[in-house]
């Protein structure tokens, strides 16, 4: 059967683009190094009649299908199991910018597009494709919206749900949807788009997709600033919301021991401030020019400074300076593997609820796992903590999983649960939450999620066993 089905897959890619031997770790391990799989095949195709072929030549032998993009997925959701059974469909080739329309301020894009590749196609037309993360440089458009990912500017522009106006999608029967409509409203039934957005490969593929562009702000302020308490920085994001309104683009938090790590294993990297309990760093777009945007930014940390929000600042004088500065936070997560073990949590909680939240959820981790640090940092701006807990120093990295990864989540999880909070605010549900979802979300809509999967894959094999 495998025999017969790869022999067809080249016949419809190429031999070349049915890869079987060789080092495949590119595609079968992820990201984290947590799940390694082992594909019947690494499949490639050019052109979404292509991916359709694909689509029907697995679903007629009943091989499940695994789509990736860049592979940067955190939940595990992007790599085959390790049956040998799985086609791996990489949408790599597939990376062309097809259309950008600069009166409409759309840009059609296909799904293997590094995200980087689309904002600096949108850069040159002079236009903004706002969607950012640290992972930009690898990760693709049909990955960012399989994910729905959220990233930097989600403040301002939204998730990757709010960019994107239509998809063009390969279904599970191999049929090709093209819903790349360019346009900003459509009520003419269930959103078809939506469904697909954030169904991590369980529902389609994703082949291109028609994204939402806005001109380039004229500038961009960046500053850092040093605060006593975690109820400061909720009190400095009202009054900068209150202040500077939509110009507010973000909005970051970081506790004393993430930068202390990022100070310990990059030293390289120069931090303007001295350390402190939390550090915000916050960004400013304006529309008008360079000095109006510094005397509302200047005007706002005066502000926060009189008020005793925050105890120091330093402001980017340049777009270097402001650079090293998203620099040091997007290094938090690198400098923690540099540490040793870490579990992590991808939260979302309402705004007001996240002092207290951290505050209780530490006492409570520290109690139950002495030795154990918190690495709390993220997206204060839209509630999202990069909520984490760093092993004691010296521990085997396993054996620290294997004994407290169970019980730090359920802790973390009924206290997000308790707080009206979710589980997985940006990276998704993968391999890695699936278990924990069946808990955490209502029956109902449990039900009704299987009822879709069953009307749209009947086979089940579209990604199989992620997400439900
Ligand atoms: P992959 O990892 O290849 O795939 C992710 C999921 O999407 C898998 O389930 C896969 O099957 C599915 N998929 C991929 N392509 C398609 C397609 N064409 N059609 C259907 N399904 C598909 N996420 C955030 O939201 N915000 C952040 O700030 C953020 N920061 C990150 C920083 C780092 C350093 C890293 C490594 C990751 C970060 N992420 C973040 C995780 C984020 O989910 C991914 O980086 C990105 O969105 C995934 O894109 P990808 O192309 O790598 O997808």
């Amino acid at each position: 059967m495998s025999t017969a089905l790869l022999s067809a897959l080249r016949t419809v890619v190429g031999a070349a683009n049915v890869m079987v031997e060789g080092d495949l770790s590119a595609y079968e391990l992820d990201w984290r190094r947590r799940y390694r799989g082992k594909a019947l095949a690494v499949v490639r195709p050019a052109n979404p009649t292509e991916v359709a072929a694909v689509v029907k030549l697995c679903a007629r032998h009943g091989a499940g299908l695994v789509p990736q993009g860049g592979n940067t997925g955190l939940v595990g959701g992007s790599v085959p199991d390790g049956s040998g059974t799985q086609v791996l469909l990489s949408l790599q080739r597939m990376n062309k910018v097809r259309a950008i329309d600069e009166a409409n301020l759309t840009m059609t894009v296909e799904a293997g597009c590094i995200l980087q590749a689309a904002q600096q196609a949108a850069a040159a037309r002079g236009l903004l494709f706002p969607l950012s993360l640290a992972a930009e440089g690898s990760c693709t458009i049909g990955g960012n919206l399989a994910t729905n990912a959220g990233g930097t500017q989600v403040l301002r522009y939204g998730n990757a749900r709010e960019l994107c106006l239509g998809l063009e999608v390969v279904n599970a029967d191999g049929e090709l949807w093209d819903g790349l409509v360019g346009l900003r409203k459509d009520n003419t039934g269930y959103d078809l788009r939506d469904l697909f957005i954030g169904s991590e490969g369980t529902l389609g593929i994703i082949t291109a997709a028609t994204l939402k562009l806005y001109p380039q702000p004229a500038a961009r302020t960046t500053a850092l600033a040093s605060l006593e308490t975690l109820p400061n920085a909720v009190a400095l994001l009202q009054m900068a919301q209150a202040r500077l309104g939509a110009g507010l683009t973000g909005f970051e938090v970081m506790n004393r021991f993430s930068l202390s790590l990022v100070r310990k294993h990059f030293p390289q990297l120069r931090q303007p401030l001295p350390e402190a309990e939390w550090t915000v760093l916050l960004e400013q777009s304006d529309t008008e020019s360079e000095a109006h945007a510094r005397a509302l930014f200047e005007g706002l940390l005066e502000s926060a400074m009189d008020a005793g929000l925050i105890t120091d600042a330093a402001v980017a004088e340049s777009i270097e300076q402001s650079r090293a500065m998203w620099h040091l936070r997007e290094s938090i997560p690198l400098a923690q593997p540099e540490e040793g073990p870490n579990i992590k949590h991808d939260i979302s909680l309402p705004v007001s609820c996240i002092p207290e939240f951290v505050a209780k959820t530490d006492a409570a981790l520290h109690a139950a796992h002495p030795g154990t640090r918190s690495v709390n940092f993220g997206h204060l701006g839209d509630g999202n903590l990069h909520y984490n807990l760093q092993a004691p120093l010296g521990v085997d990295g396993a054996e620290f999983l294997r004994l407290h990864e169970p019980s730090v989540n359920t802790i973390v999880y009924d206290a997000v649960t308790a707080y009206g909070g979710s589980i997985s605010a940006e990276h998704g549900v993968g391999a890695l939450k699936r278990d924990e979802l069946t808990h955490r979300k209502s029956p109902v809509a449990l039900q009704m999620m299987r009822a879709i999967k069953r009307a749209l894959d009947p086979q089940g094999l579209m990604n199989p066993g992620r997400v439900l």
